[in-house]
């Protein structure tokens, strides 16, 4: 193997530089080229790529973001656009692939894989958290760290009118970030798509804290809770309590953004250089991944296909702290 070509794709993460900045390193300490991939599976089909070396990813291991950038490829999905960027690959000299992504960017590279036989290893970059095969995924911790500074922001608010603040947190699929910074914060409830919550259930919490002697709560709503959305809750909350004083903040996009945190960076730097050695080794069709402090390999499949489950430990110590 001489040269590695490495992108990130689907939804970005901070910490995908870190990792970026890694796979880069990795290919020099073991003597052989790397490339960078502009716009995800885009920069393939369209032979927009740059030659790395460990001085062109000096100062981005602070940086959210990517500094490859990243895309959604309509055209990967066609075997038309998959063979341009075949194409691109052996014209580039390419050997193996490193893609730091979600499950749809493993998709994208298992499908290319059995079509085209380019090795390939996937690294976990999403702030959700939902990829199996790892505890972390790279952005998670740092989307986390950003959804309670922005929570504690609104609880000085929230007390000082004796508010009940809605909050909206990302999480389409994965209750991971509205369960966790929902205990990092002290939320009097949260909704996650795991759950199934009611809105009857919800109006009995904030009662309870009521009658407890709480002012204003927080409620935190993972974007994919199944209750028709957090302007429908609060407005069915409002319904039934005229006398509360409610507020709907939805964090949106500011969760993918920022430096990453001392713990994405270790992560990413760990599984960049991971996904190298494994290229090496003569892996393929495999995710690096992190479980119980050690680095682990996925079977891409299984990655893919298999989900982290909620851990019922969490939403107990969720309820217990609502008393
Ligand atoms: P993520 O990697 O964050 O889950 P996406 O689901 O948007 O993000 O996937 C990223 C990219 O991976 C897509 O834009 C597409 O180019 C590629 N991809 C996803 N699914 C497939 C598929 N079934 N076949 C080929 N490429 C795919």
């Amino acid at each position: 193997m001489k040269k590695i070509g490495v992108l990130t794709s689907g939804g970005d993460a901070p910490g995908m530089n870190a990792a970026l900045r890694a796979v880069v390193r990795a290919c020099k300490y073991y003597d052989i080229k790397s490339v960078g991939i502009r716009q995800g599976y885009e920069g393939l089909i369209n032979n927009d790529m740059i030659e790395l070396g460990p001085r062109s990813v000096k100062n981005i291991i602070n940086q959210g973001g990517t500094i490859l950038k990243t895309a959604r490829s309509a055209e990967f999905k066609t075997i038309e656009g998959r063979q341009k960027a075949y194409n691109h690959l052996k014209q580039n000299n390419i050997d193996a692939l490193v893609v730091i992504g979600g499950d749809g960017s493993f998709t994208g590279a298992n499908i290319f894989h059995k079509e085209f036989n380019i090795p390939f290893i996937g690294i976990p970059g999403t702030i959700d958290n939902d990829i199996f095969g790892t505890d972390f995924t790279i952005g998670y911790d740092t989307a986390l760290n950003t959804v309670i500074d922005a929570i504690d922001k609104l609880r000085d608010t929230a007390t000082s009118h004796d508010r009940v603040f809605f909050v909206e947190v990302m999480g389409r699929d994965a209750g991971f970030i509205a369960l966790n910074s929902g205990i990092a914060s002290g939320a009097q409830d949260i909704l996650i798509p795991e759950e199934r919550d009611s809105v009857e259930d919800l109006c009995s919490s904030l009662e309870r804290s009521e009658k407890s002697g709480k002012k204003s709560s927080i409620v935190v709503v993972a974007e994919g809770e199944k209750l028709g959305g957090v302007f429908e809750l609060a407005k069915q909350v409002q319904n039934r309590h005229p006398e509360y004083d409610i507020r709907v903040t939805v964090l949106g996009h500011i969760q993918r953004g920022g430096s990453p945190s001392c713990h994405d960076r270790v992560l990413a730097s760990r599984l960049g250089i991971a996904a190298v050695e494994g290229l090496l080794n003569g892996q393929t069709n495999l995710m690096a991944g992190i479980r119980s402090n050690k680095v682990v390999f996925t079977p891409i499949d299984e990655a893919i296909k298999k989900h982290n489950e909620i851990d019922s430990e969490l939403i107990k110590v969720a309820n217990i702290l609502a008393i």
